[in-house]
């Protein structure tokens, strides 16, 4: 199963919706081409948004489950504000002296293990990840890469090559070996002992293969993969990695900014300290800002050899989009709010679960959780139909979530981090009715 396949399984098919939003799929199509994916059966319009609603163009509100990017909530008049500023004032680039950077890397670093001292920016997480891949390969003199079987790393040709859930046409490289990410429902209680072995053979065949070991590179709360959220899984792993010469990159894009309600970072749940963590998404609630951020020593080589330049990385506005976003995360004391909220959706889910088998497993942290739906004598085999029907059904009743996971029956539900508890009570009952219409 592919990262497209789950795409497509959750989404446009052609049924006909009303005449405007036929005109809008049309000319988009038309315009884009083909290789733009909507969601929903039923694709959604939308104009307007606010904290964690969002509403359509015939004014319809939607409760929004599933973006992760507008973290502190959309349109947040903080966030807003702070860019119309500096908007105002000046955009350059990293070619000139600004305070924003130096002020925004100094909060931003301090979030960070003590070891991870230097950062620099990108507009994407392909291109963190694409800088970090660079960076440990020069630090460590190796190519080869171990990532999870349904990672998801970013769309340059480097990281595609590292993103085996991509599927279609783009294959893995010859560099990389995936391993089975680890899927604590059906693992059982040797989750961490598998990952490790399934890292050391791949660590043994890199190297028999005569590319070395460059890096271990994992989203870590393995989201593509469909949110495994075991917090005893990487540090052996990370350990074997160190111990043949490697580094390990913390993928944060999707964990990171406090999403897991108990630390700012999905690393730090597992009690690891990376070589490299790569962030992007919530970073500045909606602006393309990203950053690979470092161990100085691992950095070094590379920043002595490459200078690097990046036009939009780092620039004045972006700077102070991000600073704006930790405001909000530390004022409204956004990963409480995670913790609090998202524990209740959980709890909430897993009354519903209990009362249908369908439900294999509720699982997340904070405001990231994970409903697999599962069919089956053994209850184990995962229900990819199932998913896609309530994910659509859903739709209908205007909560927006999606789908992950190899077989895309994991149903990913990971709010703004403003998600209230009323939201949570709209959330479950229309998940309950949804769940109860099931076909
Ligand atoms: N890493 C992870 C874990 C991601 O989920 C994504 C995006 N889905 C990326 C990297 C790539 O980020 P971007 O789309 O900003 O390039």
């Amino acid at each position: 199963m592919s990262f497209s396949n789950i795409m497509d399984s959750n989404s446009y098919s052609g049924i006909s919706t009303d005449p405007d939003t036929e005109k809008l799929i049309e000319a988009r199509a038309h315009l884009l081409g083909p290789a733009y994916r909507l969601f929903y059966e039923r694709p959604v319009h939308l104009v307007r948004g606010r904290g964690s609603h969002l509403f359509d163009a015939d004014g319809a509100r939607y409760l929004d489950a599933y973006n992760n990017v507008v973290s502190v909530g959309h349109c947040h008049p903080h966030v807003v504000a702070a860019i119309t500023r500096q908007a105002e004032t000046l955009n350059t680039h990293t070619r000139y002296l600004h305070d924003g950077i130096v002020e925004y890397s100094q909060r931003l670093l301090a979030t960070l293990p003590g070891e991870v001292d230097q950062v620099m920016y990108a507009c994407t997480g392909s291109e963190a990840n694409d800088l970090a891949l660079r960076v440990a390969q020069m630090y460590t003199g190796a190519r080869g890469v171990i990532v999870t079987r349904d990672a998801y790393h970013g769309n340059t040709e480097a990281v595609t090559a590292i993103s085996p859930s991509i599927g279609g046409a783009t294959t893995i490289g010859s560099h990389v070996r995936a391993v089975a990410a680890p899927d604590s429902y059906r693992a059982g209680a040797d989750v961490a002992g598998r990952f490790l072995a399934d890292v050391e053979s791949a660590i043994a065949e890199l190297k028999a293969a005569g590319v070395g070991l460059s890096a271990l590179i994992v989203d870590t709360f393995f989201s593509s993969d469909g949110i495994y959220p075991d917090p005893s899984v990487l540090a052996p792993a990370v350990a074997a990695v160190r111990a043949a010469g490697g580094v390990f990159l913390a993928d944060e894009v999707q964990p990171g900014f406090g999403r897991t309600g108990e630390s700012m970072w999905g690393f730090t749940r597992h009690g690891v300290v990376p070589d490299l963590v790569t962030m992007g998404k919530p970073m500045a609630n909606g602006l393309p800002v990203a950053a690979m951020a470092a161990r100085s020593e691992v950095l070094e080589a590379f920043a002595r050899e490459v200078p690097y330049f990046n036009t939009f990385g780092g620039n004045p506005v972006s700077m102070a989009a991000a600073g704006a976003v930790l405001d909000v995360i530390e004022d409204e004391r956004l990963m409480d709010n995670a913790a609090r909220v998202g524990g209740a959706l959980r709890d909430e889910l897993t009354r519903v679960a209990a009362d249908n088998p369908r439900i294999g497993d509720v699982r997340g942290a904070g405001l990231y959780v994970g409903v697999e739906m599962v069919t089956g004598p053994d209850l184990l085999t995962p229900d990819r139909t199932g998913a896609h029907d309530l994910v659509n059904a859903m739709r209908d009743r205007k909560v927006l979530i999606s789908v992950c996971g190899t077989h895309g029956n994991v149903l990913k539900v990971r709010p703004p981090l403003v998600f209230s508890m009323s939201d949570v009570d709209w959330f479950c009952t229309e998940f309950a009715g949804a769940v109860a219409a099931l076909p």
